[in-house]
């Protein structure tokens, strides 16, 4: 049977990824440790200020080095991280640092999950990232010649070894192979990501013959029939583990849960979260030009300061504005 739900996506069967379960609740940190990548898919989400470039973020933030990294997860909250890019093992040595930086500094049980196409893995790598302190590696093989890399992991590490690819109409029998490959080799899961229709691929899309689908805006037509499609062929086969991600859920849920966890945690005294993960606050001016925060369900209280304007902005350091509105706080 196969399981539907909206937080889940679909499941074929076997436990959801470590990595995923912490996802969901927004409780994981998004490191884009580098843009730097070997390859060129045409279905690469990254915005292309990113792609091929030397540059870092935590989630939203641009971050210049290791300490800066902790720095942020901290911010967050956060009870684990993903590190993606690019592809991370471009930028090896760093990816360790990073790596080592959050478990001494937020204990062993931090759980840390890495995204590579494997092409740059080697049995010494791989066991070097093991000894770091990585948890998971999730392989998105390219090229099925990199599965290669797949199998040392498996063999010669003890981290967690899933395997992550997009589904797309024309794409499933590559699927196909890579999850009997998957199985063979013994992976603890294989996640079928929904393909994104977002602006950095929308043209090579097209030129594939995608379309958005009208139904579920910034996803491939078709994409979601595809991947019930192969997740029902693995449960048929009692092929390994294989789970649906849908887009919505990535940006909606995680995303917006992420942003939450972070407005909640790291507000000042007179800001409030919001229940789309920005923060508001009121700023009060009186009548000799004076202006102070507020916090918005003080102002009622602030006779004889007026007027009063509610900022609403995403909680990133610099608190980056999103809208402004004229609140009247003249008392009636
Ligand atoms: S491997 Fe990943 S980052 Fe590199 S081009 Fe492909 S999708 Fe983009």
């Amino acid at each position: 049977m196969i399981e539907k739900g909206v937080f889940k996506g679909v499941v074929s069967g076997g436990r959801l990824a470590r990595g995923c379960e912490l996802c969901y609740p927004g409780a994981k940190a998004v490191i884009f440790i580098t843009g730097t990548c070997d390859d060129s898919c045409f279905y690469c989400p990254v915005s292309r200020d990113r792609l091929y470039h030397e540059v870092m973020f935590v989630n939203e933030e641009p971050v210049s080095g290791v300490e800066e990294v902790v720095v942020e997860v901290t911010r967050m909250g956060a009870m684990g991280a993903s590190i993606t890019g690019g592809d991370p093992l471009t930028a090896i040595d760093r990816v360790v640092d990073v790596i080592r930086s959050l478990k001494e500094n937020l204990g062993y049980g931090f759980h840390i999950h890495l995204y590579t196409t494997g092409r740059q893995a080697s049995v010494e790598v791989l066991r070097t990232l093991w000894a770091s302190g990585l948890d998971e590696i999730r392989f998105h093989p390219v090229d099925l010649r990199f599965l290669r890399s797949v199998e040392w992991a498996v063999r010669h590490t003890g981290m967690s070894v899933g395997i992550e690819i997009p589904i797309a109409p024309g794409l499933e029998e590559w699927a196909k192979k890579v999850i009997l490959e998957a199985s063979r080799i013994g992976v603890s899961f294989v996640n079928l990501n929904e393909m994104e229709f977002v602006e950095p691929n929308s043209t090579s899309l097209r030129l594939k013959g995608y379309r958005e689908s009208r139904r579920r805006p910034f996803t491939v037509e078709g994409a979601l029939e595809t991947a019930l499609k192969v997740v029902g062929w693995a449960r048929d086969h009692n092929l390994a583990p294989v789970h649906f991600c849908p887009a919505p859920f990535k940006d909606s849920i995680q995303t917006r849960n992420r942003m939450r966890r972070l407005a909640t945690l790291d507000r000042s005294w007179y800001e409030k979260p919001t229940n789309d993960g920005t923060v508001i606050w009121a700023e009060v001016r009186n009548e000799d030009g004076t202006t102070v925060v507020a916090h918005p369900d003080l102002i009622r209280e602030m006779r004889g300061w007026k007027p009063t304007t509610i900022v609403e902005a995403h909680p990133t350091r610099g608190r980056l504005r999103i809208s402004e509105y004229e609140y009247d706080s003249t008392p009636s």
